[in-house]
């Protein structure tokens, strides 16, 4: 980060320390004008957030990533989303070659295979689109939580992405699934019906299954894999 990008972070990290999300999402529109963009995964946590932008009018561009291997369940939620806000989500795709190349290669399903292989579909389908995404924009809104993952315990509010060289607002850092929940029922946020079934991080289909009661947050994603840190990499920390 050079020295001037670091002086407006910690400016602005101190500005929103004790601000209302809706406060912070203010302040930070002003900040990066139409710079300012939103990944949502149609997630819980980020149903929350897309209902929150859209009662305090947040100009924000809004964006998924659509990985092909998604849950019907995903894409349906995804349609009632647009519908009930009757807003435009848009959607970056994996580069056709890229997929095409790797699925000649490996086949539909290496990601079982091998933590590299895995990796390397998610970077496909998912990194490289993020890159993508967010060229140009100045803030990132996610829906991350520090509960999430032992990985995420010392995640902040307001981040620098050394990777995408962009900050990361994370409104929702400190919430709890109950939070979530609460929310979602009080202000009757369309929502995946998976997270009534088990699943409470959803990803692509193949990669995800439902958690038994007291199981770890991220036990349903790349559950075959035991020494890996059950990352897909969009929000990697490299200092770790
Ligand atoms: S989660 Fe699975 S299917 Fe989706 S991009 Fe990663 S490896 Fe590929």
């Amino acid at each position: 980060m050079s020295h001037l990008l670091e002086e407006v972070f910690v400016h602005l990290s101190q500005q929103i320390e004790l601000l209302s999300i809706e406060d912070a999402l203010n302040t930070l529109s002003l900040f990066a004008n139409d710079k300012l963009t939103f990944s949502t995964s149609f997630s819980n946590e980020d149903q929350v957030l897309t209902d929150i932008l859209v009662r305090s009018n947040t100009p924000v561009n809004i964006f998924t990533l659509d990985t092909g291997r998604l849950f019907e369940e995903t894409y349906d939620t995804w349609h009632r989303t647009k519908v009930h806000y009757n807003i435009q989500i848009k959607a970056f795709f994996p580069e056709a070659g890229e997929v095409s190349s790797f699925l000649q290669q490996h086949g539909p399903n290496s990601f079982y295979e091998s933590v590299d292989l895995r990796k390397e579909c998610c970077s496909i389908r998912k990194i490289l689109p993020l890159g993508n995404a967010l060229k140009g924009q100045l803030v990132w809104i996610t829906g991350l939580r520090a509960e999430h993952s032992l990985n995420r315990t010392d995640l902040k509010r307001l981040e620098w992405d050394e990777v995408n060289q962009i900050i990361k607002f994370n409104p929702l850092v400190h919430w709890t699934t109950e939070d979530v929940k609460e929310y979602i029922l009080a202000n009757k946020v369309p929502f995946n019906p998976l997270t009534e079934k088990g699943f409470v991080s959803i990803g692509c289909a193949p990669c995800t299954r439902a958690i038994n009661t007291g199981e770890d947050f991220r036990a349903g994603r790349w559950w075959w894999e035991e020494n890996s840190k059950k990352e897909c990499g969009l929000h990697i920390n490299p200092k770790k």
